[in-house]
């Protein structure tokens, strides 16, 4: 018997009895098996042993990893058992999870090349379709996060939206400022997500929180303020600026439409041009660019007073805290009194957000962090292309970024 232990080691089959080996109709490597003892009669959910029901489907392959150049496929029967907590159940196999067609050695290296390659790779390295590569990532992702609590010991938190599928949906994804690892991400970008989030942390670890930073959207902070009452907010300041480039752009277009109005065709053209001079930081700009800056200086006065508004407020990231903050409060006077509509209305908003964003200053914290772990899953919704839920999507962002992913079966 000899032999047949040899397919078992090269299968990585444990707590198995080799029945039988045979080459196939398709020259696969077929090896039958059965569960050892103990292993049988567990309910495929719960692995409670549990009294049987009937045989389900009768035979039954896995497809194992290739040996060689061969397909290998283990083969047993699939009897159903009646679980008392989950009911008729196909039973638990040793060599695999519930409800898959791969070897639990298939899946693991299926999910570690889908993290450390291309999708191509993966897919035809280990012969199977794309998709099925997005169902096993699902699988080997559930388990993982089965066994391991990545909500523990929270304190500081970063939570931010990210688009998938070229801008239409939203996911929210939740980074731990301290490991910067990912630890919870759910499609939609609401106050229901958060919530969501903030059940699966449960009342205690909510209290817990000592740090949320978001950028300045008010679907994090109501809740966050409702059921974190330790937990200071802080608000992004680079959000602010980025609300600050909009307004600016917002005059660009009142001057331009009236310049139009009036006739005044080279200014108009020269405005319309003039967009990425007023938007790119200064140090940046081309002499080109510095060029039409300094024609706007000259011949358009209210632009460029907005102009020096939104650069005056991009100087909060310069400075130390306490510069900063009193920064911060003479640009929301002189923005008050600007008679610039639009950043008459930036100042209202930043007012209401100020405790956040000082927060943001004082703590040396911005969303810089979770902007990373954006941009890295930015790259896998663009390698994940292809896959129909956002489910999959973040499966293998959490493998990916959560430290989740299996090594390589050995
Ligand atoms: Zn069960």
């Amino acid at each position: 018997m000899r032999g047949i232990r040899v397919w078992a080691r090269l299968l990585g089959l444990q707590r198995a009895v080799i029945e039988d080996v045979w080459i196939g109709d398709e020259g696969e490597v077929v090896v039958a098996v059965r569960p050892i003892w103990r292993e049988r009669d567990r309910c495929g959910i719960c692995r409670r042993r549990s009294p049987g029901f009937d045989l389900g489907d009768g035979r039954r392959r896995w497809r194992a990893l290739d040996l060689g150049t061969t397909l290998a496929f283990v083969e047993a029967d699939a009897p159903r058992v009646s679980c008392r907590r989950h009911g008729v159940v196909v039973c638990a196999v040793p060599w695999a999870r519930h409800q898959a067609r791969f070897t639990t050695a298939f899946e693991d290296q299926t999910a570690w090349l889908a993290v450390n390659t291309s999708k191509t790779a993966v897919a035809q390295l280990m012969r199977i379709a794309w998709r099925t590569v997005g169902g096993i990532c699902q699988r080997v992702a559930a388990e993982a996060q089965r066994e391991v609590d990545l909500l523990a010991g929270l304190r500081r938190i970063g939570i931010d939206e990210i688009s998938h599928r070229t801008g239409q949906r939203y996911l929210t994804v939740v980074v731990c400022h301290d490991t910067g690892r990912l630890v919870w991400a759910a499609a939609g970008r609401d106050r229901k997500t958060v919530e969501a989030f903030l059940d699966a942390l449960g009342e205690e670890r909510c209290k817990q929180l000592e740090l949320v930073s978001a950028d300045m959207a008010a679907w994090v902070a109501g809740p966050i303020t409702e059921r974190c009452p330790q937990a200071e907010l802080c608000l992004d300041p680079f959000h602010g600026v980025m609300l600050a480039t909009d307004a600016l752009d917002e005059i660009r277009r009142e001057v331009w439409n009236e310049a139009r109005r009036a006739g005044e065709i080279a200014v108009a053209r020269d405005l319309k041009g003039a967009r990425f001079a007023l938007w790119k930081n200064p140090e940046n700009l081309t002499a080109r660019q510095q060029h039409k800056l300094a024609d706007i200086q000259r011949t358009n006065a209210r632009l460029y007073r907005a102009y020096l508004i939104k650069e005056q407020l991009r100087q909060i990231y310069r400075l130390p805290a306490d510069a900063a903050i009193r920064l911060l409060d003479g640009w929301l006077k002189w923005a008050r009194r600007c008679r610039l509509t639009p950043f008459i209305k930036l100042a209202r908003t930043i007012t209401d957000q100020r405790n956040g964003i000082i927060a943001a200053i004082q703590h040396g914290l911005s969303n810089a962090r979770v902007e990373a772990i954006n941009t890295q899953i930015r790259l896998i919704t663009r390698r994940a292309f292809g896959f129909h839920s956002p489910d999959t999507l973040i499966a293998l962002a959490m493998l990916s970024l959560a430290d989740l992913c299996p090594p390589l079966p050995r």
